[in-house]
């Protein structure tokens, strides 16, 4: 049974006790067609990874139109506009990644069809950059001042190849981020604090290679060290929790033409994950141990040529864990609760909250929908029959704004419950 201290929970009464924040929150809920109107809006301009050019234009000018102060776009394409807090208070991000998996020509309109919304990308994550302006609609009309600044951004490159590179790049940017708060899960329910660090490496293995008869003793075999190599790793036992996997992807050697050939060189791909740094560290370390234990084996049991090794690094995601009971996890917590939502506590996860965690900054990963059965769990991201929950998603922004409250502390009324920036 998970248990939140008093703490937070009376600093979360307290805020949801303000008249403001209880005009906030009935703010979201009638704003919810503007929010959905939004979402529909900027599906319709596609955006595949590395080419959010076009969504990020649209965006920044509805930063600026609900005054944000320095609505700029940075040298990673990401769109960064500020809401100033009284400067007693932590520098909070609160994102959402402007990319989506689907290349141009898509996208070919939005459905709307017994209470969801169709169209590819319409949750992951355009829902977010709606969520965000949302956001901003009602700190303005209510009028609230954070203690903290709060820096909205619309991240490029999350998905894919892009590695997170939006979020990597912005963050490498600005030392000055206190806390971070990413809108990229489906489901509002999933409680993600943990970030799942992973690495996927090529690694080729070369010899002089030659006839299969002919060259046999004389010679040693790449493809057969890449074969003791994988059954090496193979047997590997690593723990479940923290979850950590490995898994050999791709396994090449030779050619149809070279039946009869001893190949001169194999290739293995491999992805390995965990949700502790230290076992993906250790894993790591193993697994090249294996590769270069498998080439000295190869090697000395035919004495003759020494097979060799080079890897090359394919895609790497940082990765780390927090406290179950850190404030913001708490905060998240109480917030579902609240909405009558019960919290799922999720272990790992793989979002722009992945480059935040890494750096040991407080970080959540918050969803975008409110998805009370299995028809609205199932909204079938990255896949062309996208689709969206329209009913309650309002819920998922209240849940955002509660937590940013909480995050950033409001002026005069409570610090923000991590701590951090209460004494600026
Ligand atoms: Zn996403």
């Amino acid at each position: 049974m998970y248990q939140v201290s008093d703490h937070t929970r009376s600093q979360f009464e307290k805020m949801l006790g303000l008249a403001s924040v209880k005009e906030a929150l009935a703010f979201i809920e009638a704003n919810q067609p503007e929010a959905i109107e939004e979402q529909k809006e900027l599906v319709l301009i596609e955006a595949p990874t590395g080419h959010e050019e076009n969504r990020a234009k649209v965006f920044a000018e509805k930063f600026k139109a609900l005054g944000l102060e320095d609505v700029h776009t940075d040298r990673g394409g990401n769109v960064i506009g500020i809401r100033r807090g009284t400067g007693k208070g932590p520098k909070v991000l609160i994102e959402g990644h402007m990319d989506t998996v689907f290349p141009f020509g898509t996208v070919k309109g939005v459905e709307e069809k017994d209470g969801f919304l169709y169209a590819p990308g319409i949750g992951d994550d355009t829902r977010a950059l709606a969520m965000l302006l949302c956001l901003i609609r009602t700190l303005n009309k209510t009028g609230i001042q954070t203690a903290g600044d709060i820096v909205f951004v619309g991240t490029t490159r999350e998905e894919g190849m892009g590695g997170l590179g939006g979020m990597k790049d912005f963050l490498a940017d600005n030392d000055d981020i206190d806390i971070s708060l990413s809108l990229d899960n489906n489901d509002m329910s999933l409680l993600v604090f943990e970030a799942t660090g992973g690495e996927t490496y090529e690694v080729n293995f070369y010899g002089i290679g030659g006839h299969a008869f002919g060259c046999f003793g004389k010679m040693a075999q790449p493809v057969h060290a890449a074969a003791r190599a994988v059954a090496k790793i193979a047997d590997f036992v690593v723990p479940s929790d923290p979850k950590t996997s490995f898994c050999v992807s791709n396994f090449h050697g030779g050619n149809d033409a070279g039946v009869h050939a001893i190949a001169p060189k194999a290739t293995i791909k491999f992805n390995f994950r965990s949700n502790s740094q230290e076992e993906l560290a250790k894993l790591r370390t193993n697994i090249f141990n294996a590769i270069e234990e498998a080439c000295q084996e190869e090697t000395a049991k035919w004495g003759q040529d020494t097979i060799t090794w080079d890897k090359k690094l394919i895609s790497s995601v940082p990765g780390g864990t927090q406290d179950m009971h850190a404030p913001l996890v708490e905060t998240a917590y109480m917030g579902l609760s609240h909405l009558g939502v019960e919290p799922v506590i999720h272990r790992g996860g793989c979002t722009n909250a992945n480059v935040a965690v890494a750096k040991g900054l407080p970080a959540l990963c918050m969803g975008r929908a409110y998805a009370p059965d299995e028809n609205s769990k199932n909204i079938m991201n990255h896949s062309i029959h996208e689709k969206f929950p329209i009913t309650g998603s309002y819920k998922a922004i209240q849940q955002a704004f509660m937590v940013l409250m909480m995050a950033a502390g409001i002026d005069g009324e409570f610090d923000s419950i991590t701590g951090i920036g209460a004494e600026k």
